[in-house]
């Protein structure tokens, strides 16, 4: 007999939904614990994740199986080629280890609680319990709704409203769960062919070459200690200037945790209730002020995942505000193609698209520039861009992205009005006034100096902007603007 805990985004053994109650369960009855992972590469492939996503996931798995092979539970990998096959799978194994229980924490994804949805199904006909409980948000999907509608929300501020309230209410929710006990020590010898494995290499399409794999590992060490380890950095030396430093993206102002949210290598529990602790109190609302919008920054990522969960078909390719589909885009691979290198000539997304390029990452306040200016200035579809970011974060993640994405082509939950385009050159003044940030990713124009950094080709003389080797811009912003708001009036329907 045994109880499986399967893991999937939360590869962790501290704080962990599923995982400590399928460890309770097994001590209870005295029967060792077996923890799985499918690597799944369909899975990777029709999820777009990005191969230094995969490469994270990976390393952080090696660490995990350590771990738990000190507490002698044994961490299976497998892969398995069909992802169809992922529920027959998992149950064979349950069978052979004669497994009466397994747990997993919900994903919320479509494809993953249809996946859940059907084990749970075929693992009843075999006398197995398959439990699948929610862990990765703070507060559960379904537990917020307006109090005279009874709707759920579709606006962020009165949802974060009644998502502290929740909290308050229910201490418990900031509970933290303690990793498992020792397995009996007959698990050691017994399963003893799991602990010898390997951990298998990242599918063919999703290798990074040697000089990306190094460059990688060094900037985004794995697995859940280093998630703690900056958690507790910037909650002892940075939080307290979140506010005022996290949208200048020339410095360190913000946690750089999201690539351990996406993985599980951290929970957004443990993140809240220790950032609350730091105010002081026992309340999200009061302290200081960088806490407080921390926290509130990090109930965004809850937010868009009740998003996902309450209207499915945002998974589906489809726009949370439907009639935006009717949006006639324009279909220009060039222009996307300058968008993807970082060589639209507007400094500020050229910077930000080869820090994505380089670190598989983007800082926040480029996100929406870049999305803005896909969206908007390039009227490109939003989804051009929402596929090349999962393609190439290191903290892809399904929900934040779309919602994103969704925020900045205005066609999302709770978005930017259409009418509001960011103006490249204004934002690059105001959030990377000295150039810094741009002077970091742009070999070419780092002997540009003052104003003329923001728009090279705008303020400097001819001949010396030809000589710097870098591009004109691709569009002009006025004649971007009018357009896009022509085009999102005529797709609305509006006059
Ligand atoms: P911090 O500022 O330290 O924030 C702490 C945590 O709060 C983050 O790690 C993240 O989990 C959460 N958070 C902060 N802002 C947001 C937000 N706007 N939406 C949701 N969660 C948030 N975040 C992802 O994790 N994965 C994505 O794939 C992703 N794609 C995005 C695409 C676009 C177009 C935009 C505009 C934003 C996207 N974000 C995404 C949100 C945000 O940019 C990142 O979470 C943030 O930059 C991560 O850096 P950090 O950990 O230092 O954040």
């Amino acid at each position: 007999a045994a109880v499986i805990h399967w893991f999937k985004c939360d590869l962790r053994a501290y704080d962990n939904t599923a995982l400590h109650l399928a460890a309770e369960r097994a001590r209870e009855s005295d029967i060792p614990l077996i923890c799985i992972y499918i690597v799944s590469p369909q899975d990777f492939q029709a999820h777009l994740t990005s191969p230094a996503r995969v490469d994270f996931i990976l390393r952080s798995l090696e660490i995990l199986k350590k771990d738990l092979a000190a507490l002698d539970i044994p961490l299976y990998i497998k892969t398995v080629a069909k992802r169809k096959e992922i529920p027959d799978q998992i149950l064979e194994l349950a069978e052979e280890w004669g497994a009466s229980h397994i747990y997993a924490n919900i994903e919320y994804e479509v494809d993953e609680l249809r996946r859940e949805a059907l084990l749970t199904r075929k693992a009843a006909e075999k006398g197995i319990a398959f439990n699948a409980v929610p862990d990765t948000c703070v507060v559960e999907p379904g537990k917020l709704s307006a109090k005279t509608s009874g709707n759920q929300y579709a606006a962020y501020s009165p949802w974060y409203r009644a998502w502290m309230a929740y909290i308050h209410e229910h201490p418990e929710a900031l509970e933290l769960y303690a990793p498992p006990a020792k397995n009996p020590r007959s698990a050691r010898e017994k399963f003893r062919y799991i602990f010898e494995l390997e951990i298998p290499d990242a599918p063919d399409d999703k290798l990074l070459s040697d000089e990306e794999g190094r460059r990688l590992r060094s900037l985004w060490p794995a697995g859940e200690h280093e998630a703690r380890k900056m958690l507790g950095g910037f909650i002892e030396k940075r939080i307290g200037e979140y506010e005022t430093r996290r949208n200048i993206p020339s410095v360190n102002g913000t946690s750089m945790l999201s690539v351990h949210f996406a993985a599980g290598t951290l929970s957004a529990r443990t993140a809240i209730k220790r950032a609350r602790d730091m105010n002081g109190g026992c309340r999200l609302d009061t302290g200081s002020e960088g806490i407080r919008v921390w926290i509130s920054e990090v109930a965004w990522r809850d937010f868009y995942k009740h998003v996902l969960a309450h209207w499915p078909y945002t998974c589906m390719n489809k726009p949370f505000k439907i009639e935006y589909t009717n949006i006639k885009w324009e279909y220009n691979d060039e222009h996307f193609a300058a968008w993807c290198e970082g060589r639209t000539g507007y400094p500020i997304i050229d910077a930000a698209m080869r820090q994505l390029a380089n670190t598989a990452y983007m800082h926040n306040r480029c996100r929406m520039i870049v999305a803005s200016f896909l969206a908007k200035d390039l009227l490109l579809d939003w989804r051009l861009g929402e596929r090349f970011f999962m393609e190439h974060l290191i903290d892809g993640d399904f929900a934040s992205n779309n919602g994103g994405w969704g925020f900045s082509s205005s066609s999302g939950v709770d978005p930017q009005p259409y009418f509001r385009i960011f103006n490249p050159l204004l934002q690059s003044e105001k959030f990377d006034p000295e150039g810094e940030y741009i002077r970091k990713w742009i070999p070419e124009l780092r002997e540009v100096k003052g104003m003329a950094i923001h728009d090279p080709c705008g303020r400097l003389e001819r001949e010396v902007f030809e000589a710097l080797g870098y591009p004109k811009p691709v569009v002009e912003h006025k004649f971007a603007r009018d357009r896009a708001l022509a085009r999102y009036k005529e797709g609305l329907g509006r006059s």
